[in-house]
């Protein structure tokens, strides 16, 4: 059994040596399995997971369409739906925020519909979105009266900066994270935080699942980072942790009932599961418990 596992990885790096390297560190990856017909790898130098893609240039545009938002599967059942618990989800991160930063101004990158911008400007901060879906952007300001441009942090065009930067589910699906906390870096202003909520490959609940886990989701998911790994990657743009923590997050059942069919049903325990699930009314609101996600702030040197 040994010997044949030892077998299949060399047969696996040597078929990968030529594969794109580590988007993170330049190092040399190796890939770990497929999911979705996309090849996911871990790099051997720094260990952060990522999806093997040659990403389009309409990338953000294709993946991004409405049917992520309205559609079930990959992205949200119905993303309208939920707005209540995500204006308090951002009303928590704007309260935590506040320990770190005197409210200011602030962006929302992908802040979708604006619903969590709403729960931040509840908090008093002055805050604005980026959103890449014209269709959700429009939506934040027409229905909601609120400033959200259309576009990604990378094609953002602005003289302004900010006191702090909210990313809630975003840094997975960047093309080049590198790029993006360049930019980050360059958009706040010293001493300013930025807060990141994402998944943790390295939780139990990811472990516990394996490439069965429902955030191996390529192409709109395109890295799976630790809190480690992403804490180390903002150092070299100067951006400093100061807190970490898991969020307390609550979501609806038809969302958790549409993520686990459509991520989980070769799995007999989430098949299980979903059954129940699909019987409750859609817009009841249950806790989230997997330990598989988390929050950090991050603060710009002075
Ligand atoms: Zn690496």
């Amino acid at each position: 059994m040994t010997a044949t596992l030892m077998t299949d990885t060399k047969v696996e790096r040597e078929s990968t040596a030529s594969a794109s390297a580590c988007p993170l560190c330049g190092g040399v990856p190796v890939r770990l399995f497929e999911k979705q017909g996309h090849g996911i790898a871990r790099c051997e130098d720094c260990g952060h997971r990522f999806a093997q893609i040659a990403v389009s240039d309409d990338h953000v545009e294709s993946v991004y369409g409405d049917d992520y938002f309205l559609g079930g599967g990959d992205g949200y059942s119905d993303y309208l739906s939920e707005s209540r618990l995500l204006r308090s989800h951002g009303r928590r991160y704007g309260e935590l925020l506040k320990h770190f930063a005197p409210a200011g101004e602030l962006l929302d990158v992908g802040a979708a519909a604006g619903f969590i911008l709403q729960g931040l400007r509840d908090t008093g901060w002055h805050a604005d979105g980026l959103e890449p879906n014209d269709r959700m952007a429009a939506f934040a300001r027409e229905q909601s009266g609120l400033t959200v441009h259309t576009g990604s942090l990378e094609t953002f065009e602005t003289n302004r900066t900010f006191d702090a930067i909210s990313m809630i589910q975003v840094v997975a699906h960047f093309v080049d994270p590198r790029e993006a906390f360049a930019r980050v870096a360059d958009l706040l202003n010293p001493g300013g935080v930025c807060i990141i909520e994402t998944w943790n490959v390295a939780s139990w609940t990811a472990r516990m699942f394996g490439k069965s886990w429902h955030e191996y989701s390529p192409p709109s998911v395109l890295h799976w980072f630790t809190p480690e790994r992403l804490a180390d990657l903002l150092a070299e743009f100067g951006l400093h942790q100061v807190a970490r923590g898991r969020p307390s997050k609550w979501i609806n059942a038809g969302h958790a009932a549409s993520l686990l069919q459509h991520k989980l049903n070769h799995n007999t325990v989430t098949r299980w599961l979903s059954k129940p699930l699909g019987l409750l009314p859609e817009h009841l609101a249950l806790p989230y418990f997997g330990d598989d996600l988390f929050w950090g702030v991050y603060r710009k040197g002075q």
